[in-house]
């Protein structure tokens, strides 16, 4: 079943540090990619979210408008971040922490190297959202969450607006 179910706050696998895959792993990869389409405003999503404490992630970016770099789709093994330059707070949202946003800071711009699900070498040079997005999903894989990484808990958290339909008039 390629779609998996995304796991959320408190489950412990979202602490854990993932392991090392050692090479590519393509009906992980699948499994990745797959949840993360069925998701709506998912723009990545790391293996431990799925429940699998495995060095893992997927991303894509190509519809968001505030990517100023834009690779599509990235699906990447034991990544690693090399290099990172610059820093600005934004917020963001996790599939895993569903009732909360977060103002982040992360670096602006990244270089990360991995192994694709051919088993390729790949280098990405990433900024803004883009690098958000690799920042986001590394971290991840270092059991870290938003929530782990805001300044102040109490002015740095928001909790997430739910729609409630009017009220009926009397
Ligand atoms: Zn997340």
């Amino acid at each position: 079943m390629p779609v998996r179910h995304v796991v959320a706050l408190p489950d412990a696998v979202l602490k854990q540090r993932a392991t090392a895959v050692g090479g590519p792993d393509e009906a992980l990869a699948r499994d990745l990619v797959d949840t993360m389409h069925v998701s709506p405003g998912c723009v990545g999503l790391a293996a431990p979210q799925i429940g699998v404490s495995s060095r893992a992630f997927c991303l894509d970016v190509s519809g968001h408008p505030k990517g100023s770099s834009k690779h599509g789709l990235v699906v990447l093994f034991d990544p690693e971040l090399v290099h990172a330059e610059g820093s600005e707070v934004a917020r963001e949202g996790c599939m895993s922490v569903p009732h909360f946003t977060a103002n982040v800071r992360r670096a602006i711009s990244v270089v990360v190297r991995g192994v694709d699900a051919q088993g390729r070498e790949c280098l990405y040079e990433v900024s803004g959202f883009e690098a958000r997005a690799f920042q986001h999903e590394l971290d991840h894989l270092d059991g870290l969450l938003i929530l782990d990484r805001v300044a102040s808990l109490s002015t740095d958290v928001f909790r997430r607006k739910v729609y409630q339909p009017p009220r009926p008039q009397p």
